[in-house]
Protein backbone atom coordinates (compact mmCIF):
# COMPACT_ATOMS: atom_id res chain seq x y z
CA UNK A 1 0.00 0.00 0.00
CA UNK A 2 1.02 3.71 -0.96
CA UNK A 3 0.93 5.03 2.59
CA UNK A 4 1.93 8.37 1.47
CA UNK A 5 -1.40 8.70 -0.67
CA UNK A 6 -3.16 7.94 2.53
CA UNK A 7 -1.28 10.89 4.25
CA UNK A 8 -1.60 12.95 1.84
CA UNK A 9 -5.52 12.42 1.14
CA UNK A 10 -7.06 10.91 4.37
CA UNK A 11 -10.14 12.59 4.03
CA UNK A 12 -12.31 14.72 1.85
CA UNK A 13 -10.52 17.38 0.23
CA UNK A 14 -13.23 19.70 -0.91
CA UNK A 15 -16.10 21.59 0.81
CA UNK A 16 -19.42 20.59 1.17
CA UNK A 17 -20.77 22.79 -1.56
CA UNK A 18 -18.34 20.99 -4.00
CA UNK A 19 -19.44 17.44 -2.65
CA UNK A 20 -22.89 18.42 -4.49
CA UNK A 21 -23.81 15.40 -6.79
CA UNK A 22 -22.74 15.84 -10.80
CA UNK A 23 -25.42 16.71 -12.86
CA UNK A 24 -26.22 18.00 -16.21
CA UNK A 25 -28.90 20.29 -17.70
CA UNK A 26 -30.72 17.17 -19.09
CA UNK A 27 -31.32 16.29 -15.23
CA UNK A 28 -28.66 13.05 -15.39
CA UNK A 29 -26.42 12.59 -12.37
CA UNK A 30 -23.59 10.68 -13.14
CA UNK A 31 -22.03 8.33 -10.39
CA UNK A 32 -20.10 5.79 -12.42
CA UNK A 33 -16.46 6.34 -13.08
CA UNK A 34 -14.76 4.48 -16.06
CA UNK A 35 -10.70 5.29 -15.92
CA UNK A 36 -8.35 3.49 -18.32
CA UNK A 37 -4.73 3.52 -16.36
CA UNK A 38 -3.05 2.40 -19.34
CA UNK A 39 -3.25 2.25 -23.37
CA UNK A 40 -0.80 -1.00 -23.99
CA UNK A 41 -2.57 -4.00 -24.58
CA UNK A 42 -0.96 -7.81 -25.10
CA UNK A 43 -3.81 -8.07 -27.71
CA UNK A 44 -4.34 -6.50 -30.71
CA UNK A 45 -8.61 -6.43 -31.82
CA UNK A 46 -8.72 -5.71 -35.65
CA UNK A 47 -11.67 -3.32 -34.40
CA UNK A 48 -9.13 -1.99 -31.96
CA UNK A 49 -5.89 -1.13 -32.69
CA UNK A 50 -3.89 -1.99 -35.84
CA UNK A 51 -1.12 -4.84 -35.67
CA UNK A 52 1.70 -2.52 -34.86
CA UNK A 53 -0.13 -0.97 -32.13
CA UNK A 54 -0.93 3.26 -31.65
CA UNK A 55 1.18 6.09 -31.23
CA UNK A 56 1.48 4.86 -27.40
CA UNK A 57 1.74 7.93 -25.07
CA UNK A 58 5.02 7.70 -23.20
CA UNK A 59 4.83 6.47 -19.38
CA UNK A 60 5.35 10.54 -17.60
CA UNK A 61 2.24 11.28 -19.84
CA UNK A 62 0.00 9.24 -18.40
CA UNK A 63 -1.58 9.31 -14.74
CA UNK A 64 0.79 8.19 -11.77
CA UNK A 65 -0.65 5.72 -9.38
CA UNK A 66 -1.06 9.23 -6.62
CA UNK A 67 -3.10 11.10 -9.57
CA UNK A 68 -5.20 8.05 -10.31
CA UNK A 69 -6.10 8.01 -6.53
CA UNK A 70 -6.62 11.74 -6.33
CA UNK A 71 -9.05 11.75 -9.19
CA UNK A 72 -11.39 9.11 -7.27
CA UNK A 73 -10.94 10.54 -3.82
CA UNK A 74 -12.21 13.70 -5.23
CA UNK A 75 -15.05 12.19 -7.55
CA UNK A 76 -15.83 10.02 -4.74
CA UNK A 77 -16.85 13.34 -2.63
CA UNK A 78 -19.20 14.23 -5.51
CA UNK A 79 -21.17 10.99 -5.48
CA UNK A 80 -19.23 8.79 -8.05
CA UNK A 81 -19.63 5.11 -5.63
CA UNK A 82 -18.97 2.98 -8.87
CA UNK A 83 -15.32 2.49 -10.20
CA UNK A 84 -14.30 0.84 -13.17
CA UNK A 85 -10.44 0.36 -14.62
CA UNK A 86 -10.33 -0.08 -18.05
CA UNK A 87 -7.65 0.51 -20.97
CA UNK A 88 -5.57 -0.46 -22.95
CA UNK A 89 -5.69 -3.27 -20.69
CA UNK A 90 -5.61 -2.85 -17.38
CA UNK A 91 -3.98 -5.97 -15.87
CA UNK A 92 -0.50 -4.73 -17.89
CA UNK A 93 -0.41 -2.19 -15.15
CA UNK A 94 1.78 -3.03 -12.19
CA UNK A 95 -0.01 -1.12 -9.58
CA UNK A 96 -3.51 -2.37 -10.26
CA UNK A 97 -3.78 -4.04 -7.07
CA UNK A 98 -2.82 -1.65 -5.49
CA UNK A 99 -5.37 0.98 -6.73
CA UNK A 100 -8.15 -1.86 -6.31
CA UNK A 101 -7.03 -2.05 -2.20
CA UNK A 102 -6.53 1.87 -1.93
CA UNK A 103 -9.76 2.56 -3.70
CA UNK A 104 -12.14 -0.40 -1.81
CA UNK A 105 -10.81 1.92 1.57
CA UNK A 106 -11.84 4.89 0.37
CA UNK A 107 -15.11 6.11 1.79
CA UNK A 108 -18.36 6.21 -0.66
CA UNK A 109 -16.77 3.78 -3.37
CA UNK A 110 -19.57 0.93 -3.31
CA UNK A 111 -17.86 -1.32 -5.89
CA UNK A 112 -14.81 -1.59 -7.93
CA UNK A 113 -15.11 -3.20 -11.19
CA UNK A 114 -11.92 -4.05 -14.36
CA UNK A 115 -12.47 -4.58 -18.15
CA UNK A 116 -10.18 -6.87 -19.06
CA UNK A 117 -9.05 -9.18 -22.23
CA UNK A 118 -8.85 -11.86 -19.48
CA UNK A 119 -5.44 -13.04 -20.71
CA UNK A 120 -3.71 -12.65 -17.54
CA UNK A 121 -7.12 -13.26 -15.53
CA UNK A 122 -6.22 -16.57 -14.28
CA UNK A 123 -3.14 -15.28 -12.73
CA UNK A 124 -4.35 -12.42 -11.05
CA UNK A 125 -8.04 -13.31 -10.18
CA UNK A 126 -7.41 -14.51 -6.71
CA UNK A 127 -5.61 -11.43 -6.02
CA UNK A 128 -8.20 -8.98 -7.41
CA UNK A 129 -10.77 -10.56 -5.18
CA UNK A 130 -8.55 -10.10 -2.09
CA UNK A 131 -7.81 -6.59 -2.71
CA UNK A 132 -11.74 -5.55 -2.80
CA UNK A 133 -12.80 -5.80 -6.26
CA UNK A 134 -16.44 -6.29 -7.09
CA UNK A 135 -16.55 -7.21 -10.72
CA UNK A 136 -14.99 -8.20 -13.68
CA UNK A 137 -15.94 -7.42 -17.98
CA UNK A 138 -14.11 -10.56 -19.68
CA UNK A 139 -14.24 -9.41 -23.63
CA UNK A 140 -14.25 -12.59 -25.67
CA UNK A 141 -15.59 -12.55 -29.13
CA UNK A 142 -15.08 -16.28 -30.37
CA UNK A 143 -15.67 -19.28 -28.71
CA UNK A 144 -13.05 -21.01 -31.62
CA UNK A 145 -9.31 -20.67 -31.60
CA UNK A 146 -8.96 -19.86 -34.96
CA UNK A 147 -11.15 -17.30 -34.92
CA UNK A 148 -9.43 -16.00 -31.77
CA UNK A 149 -6.90 -15.41 -33.56
CA UNK A 150 -8.46 -13.64 -36.82
CA UNK A 151 -9.73 -11.29 -34.49
CA UNK A 152 -7.27 -10.61 -31.65
CA UNK A 153 -3.94 -11.29 -33.87
CA UNK A 154 -2.89 -13.61 -30.83
CA UNK A 155 -3.41 -16.95 -29.34
CA UNK A 156 -4.55 -17.56 -25.97
CA UNK A 157 -8.51 -18.48 -25.78
CA UNK A 158 -7.12 -21.06 -23.70
CA UNK A 159 -6.27 -18.74 -21.45
CA UNK A 160 -9.11 -16.85 -21.12
CA UNK A 161 -11.92 -19.52 -21.04
CA UNK A 162 -8.86 -20.27 -17.47
CA UNK A 163 -9.54 -16.76 -16.48
CA UNK A 164 -13.67 -17.02 -17.15
CA UNK A 165 -13.54 -20.60 -15.11
CA UNK A 166 -11.33 -19.16 -11.98
CA UNK A 167 -13.00 -16.04 -12.20
CA UNK A 168 -16.71 -17.44 -11.54
CA UNK A 169 -14.64 -19.81 -8.74
CA UNK A 170 -13.58 -16.53 -7.02
CA UNK A 171 -16.35 -15.37 -5.23
CA UNK A 172 -16.22 -12.29 -7.37
CA UNK A 173 -19.84 -11.35 -7.43
CA UNK A 174 -20.56 -9.96 -10.99
CA UNK A 175 -18.79 -11.64 -13.95
CA UNK A 176 -19.90 -10.51 -17.45
CA UNK A 177 -18.96 -11.57 -21.16
CA UNK A 178 -18.74 -9.11 -23.95
CA UNK A 179 -18.93 -10.08 -26.85
CA UNK A 180 -19.12 -7.66 -30.02
CA UNK A 181 -21.05 -9.24 -32.82
CA UNK A 182 -19.68 -8.61 -36.31
CA UNK A 183 -21.65 -10.16 -39.33
CA UNK A 184 -19.98 -12.68 -40.80
CA UNK A 185 -17.78 -13.02 -38.08
CA UNK A 186 -19.18 -14.37 -34.77
CA UNK A 187 -23.19 -13.54 -35.64
CA UNK A 188 -22.90 -17.56 -35.72
CA UNK A 189 -22.41 -17.97 -32.05
CA UNK A 190 -24.79 -16.22 -30.00
CA UNK A 191 -26.13 -19.93 -28.87
CA UNK A 192 -22.61 -21.16 -28.25
CA UNK A 193 -22.37 -17.66 -25.64
CA UNK A 194 -25.99 -18.38 -24.37
CA UNK A 195 -24.70 -21.91 -23.28
CA UNK A 196 -21.73 -20.25 -21.19
CA UNK A 197 -25.02 -19.18 -18.99
CA UNK A 198 -26.29 -22.33 -18.21
CA UNK A 199 -24.09 -23.30 -15.50
CA UNK A 200 -22.56 -19.94 -14.32
CA UNK A 201 -24.47 -17.14 -12.97
CA UNK A 202 -22.91 -14.29 -15.68
CA UNK A 203 -24.24 -12.34 -18.03
CA UNK A 204 -23.35 -12.69 -21.43
CA UNK A 205 -23.58 -8.92 -23.33
CA UNK A 206 -24.04 -9.02 -26.57
CA UNK A 207 -22.16 -5.49 -27.83
CA UNK A 208 -22.95 -3.43 -31.25
CA UNK A 209 -19.45 -2.94 -33.24
CA UNK A 210 -18.37 1.01 -32.59
CA UNK A 211 -16.72 3.93 -35.19
CA UNK A 212 -13.50 3.89 -33.27
CA UNK A 213 -10.95 1.71 -34.66
CA UNK A 214 -7.95 3.12 -36.65
CA UNK A 215 -8.63 0.94 -40.23
CA UNK A 216 -12.28 1.74 -39.67
CA UNK A 217 -13.45 -1.86 -39.73
CA UNK A 218 -17.10 -1.24 -38.62
CA UNK A 219 -17.39 0.24 -41.96
CA UNK A 220 -16.79 -2.77 -43.82
CA UNK A 221 -19.88 -4.41 -43.81
CA UNK A 222 -19.56 -6.07 -40.24
CA UNK A 223 -22.02 -3.98 -38.26
CA UNK A 224 -24.82 -6.23 -36.43
CA UNK A 225 -27.54 -4.26 -35.48
CA UNK A 226 -28.71 -4.65 -31.80
CA UNK A 227 -32.08 -5.41 -32.75
CA UNK A 228 -31.05 -7.99 -35.09
CA UNK A 229 -29.11 -9.44 -32.66
CA UNK A 230 -32.57 -9.98 -30.29
CA UNK A 231 -34.71 -10.76 -33.59
CA UNK A 232 -32.33 -13.72 -34.11
CA UNK A 233 -32.48 -14.71 -30.12
CA UNK A 234 -35.97 -14.98 -30.22
CA UNK A 235 -36.14 -16.90 -33.47
CA UNK A 236 -33.40 -18.99 -32.09
CA UNK A 237 -33.43 -19.49 -28.43
CA UNK A 238 -36.67 -21.43 -26.85
CA UNK A 239 -38.08 -20.00 -23.44
CA UNK A 240 -35.88 -16.83 -22.93
CA UNK A 241 -38.06 -14.36 -20.92
CA UNK A 242 -37.59 -11.03 -19.96
CA UNK A 243 -35.35 -9.95 -16.81
CA UNK A 244 -33.97 -7.14 -14.99
CA UNK A 245 -30.32 -5.63 -16.11
CA UNK A 246 -27.55 -2.54 -15.68
CA UNK A 247 -28.57 0.89 -17.63
CA UNK A 248 -26.98 0.30 -21.14
CA UNK A 249 -28.55 -3.68 -20.47
CA UNK A 250 -31.33 -2.77 -23.51
CA UNK A 251 -32.86 -6.48 -23.71
CA UNK A 252 -32.28 -8.39 -21.29
CA UNK A 253 -33.17 -12.39 -21.04
CA UNK A 254 -32.45 -15.26 -19.27
CA UNK A 255 -32.94 -18.94 -20.67
CA UNK A 256 -35.20 -21.00 -18.62
CA UNK A 257 -33.53 -23.55 -16.08
CA UNK A 258 -30.37 -21.28 -17.11
CA UNK A 259 -27.92 -19.57 -14.07
CA UNK A 260 -27.34 -16.62 -16.18
CA UNK A 261 -28.20 -14.06 -18.29
CA UNK A 262 -27.87 -13.06 -21.73
CA UNK A 263 -28.04 -8.84 -22.79
CA UNK A 264 -27.83 -6.72 -25.42
CA UNK A 265 -26.17 -3.31 -25.66
CA UNK A 266 -26.81 -1.00 -28.53
CA UNK A 267 -23.80 0.77 -28.06
CA UNK A 268 -23.90 2.42 -31.26
CA UNK A 269 -27.81 2.96 -31.85
CA UNK A 270 -27.42 5.10 -29.14
CA UNK A 271 -31.17 4.61 -27.17
CA UNK A 272 -29.78 4.57 -23.60
CA UNK A 273 -28.14 8.30 -23.99
CA UNK A 274 -30.95 9.75 -21.70
CA UNK A 275 -30.07 7.15 -18.85
CA UNK A 276 -26.34 7.83 -19.38
CA UNK A 277 -24.68 7.86 -15.55
CA UNK A 278 -20.97 7.82 -16.78
CA UNK A 279 -18.47 9.41 -16.55
CA UNK A 280 -14.95 8.77 -18.42
CA UNK A 281 -11.23 9.93 -17.71
CA UNK A 282 -8.43 8.39 -20.30
CA UNK A 283 -5.20 6.99 -19.55
CA UNK A 284 -3.35 10.88 -20.26
CA UNK A 285 -5.79 12.20 -17.54
CA UNK A 286 -8.71 13.66 -20.13
CA UNK A 287 -12.11 13.70 -18.72
CA UNK A 288 -14.44 12.89 -21.44
CA UNK A 289 -18.36 13.63 -20.89
CA UNK A 290 -19.01 10.84 -23.42
CA UNK A 291 -17.59 8.06 -25.58
CA UNK A 292 -18.73 9.78 -28.78
CA UNK A 293 -17.37 13.35 -27.07
CA UNK A 294 -14.89 15.50 -29.51
CA UNK A 295 -13.95 17.98 -26.91
CA UNK A 296 -11.81 16.78 -23.53
CA UNK A 297 -11.03 18.33 -20.30
CA UNK A 298 -7.43 18.16 -19.07
CA UNK A 299 -7.67 17.30 -15.47
CA UNK A 300 -3.74 15.81 -15.74
CA UNK A 301 -2.05 19.06 -16.29
CA UNK A 302 -4.64 21.01 -13.56
CA UNK A 303 -3.06 18.73 -10.92
CA UNK A 304 0.23 19.08 -12.27
CA UNK A 305 -0.05 22.76 -12.07
CA UNK A 306 -0.98 22.71 -8.46
CA UNK A 307 -4.67 23.28 -8.66
CA UNK A 308 -6.69 22.60 -5.99
CA UNK A 309 -9.10 19.70 -5.10
CA UNK A 310 -11.64 22.14 -4.99
CA UNK A 311 -11.27 23.44 -8.31
CA UNK A 312 -10.87 19.87 -9.88
CA UNK A 313 -13.95 18.90 -8.62
CA UNK A 314 -15.39 22.19 -10.42
CA UNK A 315 -14.09 21.59 -14.09
CA UNK A 316 -15.52 17.85 -13.33
CA UNK A 317 -18.63 19.37 -12.59
CA UNK A 318 -18.53 22.09 -15.25
CA UNK A 319 -17.46 19.28 -18.15
CA UNK A 320 -20.33 17.32 -16.79
CA UNK A 321 -22.73 19.93 -17.35
CA UNK A 322 -21.84 20.44 -20.76
CA UNK A 323 -22.34 17.00 -21.70
CA UNK A 324 -24.73 16.61 -25.23
CA UNK A 325 -28.12 14.80 -25.57
CA UNK A 326 -26.87 11.93 -26.52
CA UNK A 327 -23.78 10.43 -28.11
CA UNK A 328 -25.18 11.85 -31.79
CA UNK A 329 -25.20 15.38 -30.58
CA UNK A 330 -21.34 14.87 -29.07
CA UNK A 331 -20.57 13.43 -31.92
CA UNK A 332 -20.85 16.15 -34.36
CA UNK A 333 -18.79 18.68 -32.42
CA UNK A 334 -15.45 19.00 -33.29
CA UNK A 335 -12.82 17.06 -34.64
CA UNK A 336 -12.30 13.25 -33.44
CA UNK A 337 -9.16 12.82 -32.67
CA UNK A 338 -8.48 9.54 -31.03
CA UNK A 339 -7.34 6.44 -33.12
CA UNK A 340 -8.39 3.81 -31.13
CA UNK A 341 -10.68 2.53 -27.84
CA UNK A 342 -7.41 1.59 -25.82
CA UNK A 343 -7.09 5.81 -25.67
CA UNK A 344 -10.65 6.53 -24.79
CA UNK A 345 -11.20 3.14 -22.37
CA UNK A 346 -13.72 0.93 -23.36
N1 LIG B 1 -8.41 -4.52 -23.05
C1 LIG B 1 -9.59 -4.59 -22.27
C2 LIG B 1 -10.65 -5.41 -22.96
O1 LIG B 1 -10.51 -5.71 -24.14
O2 LIG B 1 -11.61 -5.75 -22.29
C3 LIG B 1 -10.17 -3.24 -21.88
C4 LIG B 1 -10.15 -2.16 -22.91
S1 LIG B 1 -11.11 -2.47 -24.37
C5 LIG B 1 -10.86 -0.98 -25.25
C6 LIG B 1 -12.75 -2.35 -23.69
C7 LIG B 1 -13.85 -2.87 -24.54
O3 LIG B 1 -13.94 -2.05 -25.69
C8 LIG B 1 -13.70 -4.30 -25.01
O4 LIG B 1 -14.82 -5.04 -24.60
C9 LIG B 1 -13.66 -4.20 -26.52
O5 LIG B 1 -14.29 -5.28 -27.14
C10 LIG B 1 -14.39 -2.89 -26.74
N2 LIG B 1 -14.08 -2.27 -28.02
C11 LIG B 1 -12.90 -1.82 -28.49
N3 LIG B 1 -13.02 -1.28 -29.72
C12 LIG B 1 -14.33 -1.41 -30.05
C13 LIG B 1 -15.11 -1.07 -31.19
N4 LIG B 1 -14.57 -0.49 -32.25
N5 LIG B 1 -16.42 -1.35 -31.15
C14 LIG B 1 -17.00 -1.96 -30.08
N6 LIG B 1 -16.33 -2.29 -28.98
C15 LIG B 1 -15.02 -2.04 -28.95
FE1 LIG C 1 -6.59 -4.76 -26.41
FE2 LIG C 1 -9.03 -4.56 -25.42
FE3 LIG C 1 -8.31 -3.21 -27.64
FE4 LIG C 1 -8.53 -5.83 -27.79
S1 LIG C 1 -10.20 -4.38 -27.32
S2 LIG C 1 -6.82 -4.60 -28.59
S3 LIG C 1 -7.90 -6.46 -25.81
S4 LIG C 1 -7.55 -2.89 -25.60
Amino acid sequence: MNESIKQIYPEAGISRHAALPITDQFERTFNYLRIAINEQCNLRCIYCMPEKGIDFREQHQLLTTDEIFQLIIIISQMGVSKIRFTGGEPLLRNDLLELIHIVNETKNVDSIHLTTNGLLLGKYVKSLKDAGLSGINISLDTLNPEKFYSITRRDGLDLVLDGFEKANQSGISSIKVNVVVMRDFNNDELLDFIQLTKENDVTVRFIELMPFDYHQIWKTGKFYRAEQIVSDLKKQVDGLVPVNGSRTEHHVFRKNGYKGKVAIIPSYTRNLCGECNRIRITADGKLMNCLYSQNETNLRDAMRSGTSDEEIGSLIRDAMMKKHKDGWDAQDQGNDNRESMTQIGG
